[in-house]
C-alpha cells in the first residue's frame, strides 16, 4: 500500500497565505511572490541589478554586456535561451 505522497510539512507562514510544500526551499521561493525579493543578481564589472529569475538575468546581460555573452553563463536551468543567443551573429 502506497503511503500518501502529498505530505507538505513545509507551510509558508505568511499571513492568509496557505501554500505548503515538499521543501523548504519551495517556500522560501514561493515567498518571493509575497516579498518581491530579486534573487538573481547579474554581477557584471560592479553591476548590481537584479532580478527575480535567471533567465531575467541573461536578457539583462544580452543587453547591457553583450561582451559577457560566450563566456561563462550564469548557472541555468534554461540552457535553450542561452544557446539561441550564441547563434546571433556579429
Ligand atoms: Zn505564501
Ligand atoms: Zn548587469
Amino acid at each position: 500500500m502506497m503511503a500518501h505522497a502529498d505530505i507538505k510539512p513545509f507551510v509558508c507562514d505568511w499571513p492568509n497565505c496557505s501554500y505548503k510544500a515538499v521543501s523548504m526551499s519551495y517556500v522560501t521561493n514561493h515567498k518571493k511572490t509575497h516579498t518581491g525579493e530579486k534573487n538573481f543578481e547579474c554581477g557584471y564589472n560592479g553591476c548590481n541589478k537584479r532580478f527575480v529569475k535567471s533567465s531575467h538575468v541573461n536578457r539583462h546581460q544580452q543587453k547591457c554586456h553583450p561582451e559577457m555573452m560566450g563566456q561563462t553563463i550564469i548557472d541555468s536551468n534554461e540552457e535553450v535561451e542561452v544557446y539561441n543567443i550564441s547563434t546571433i551573429e556579429i
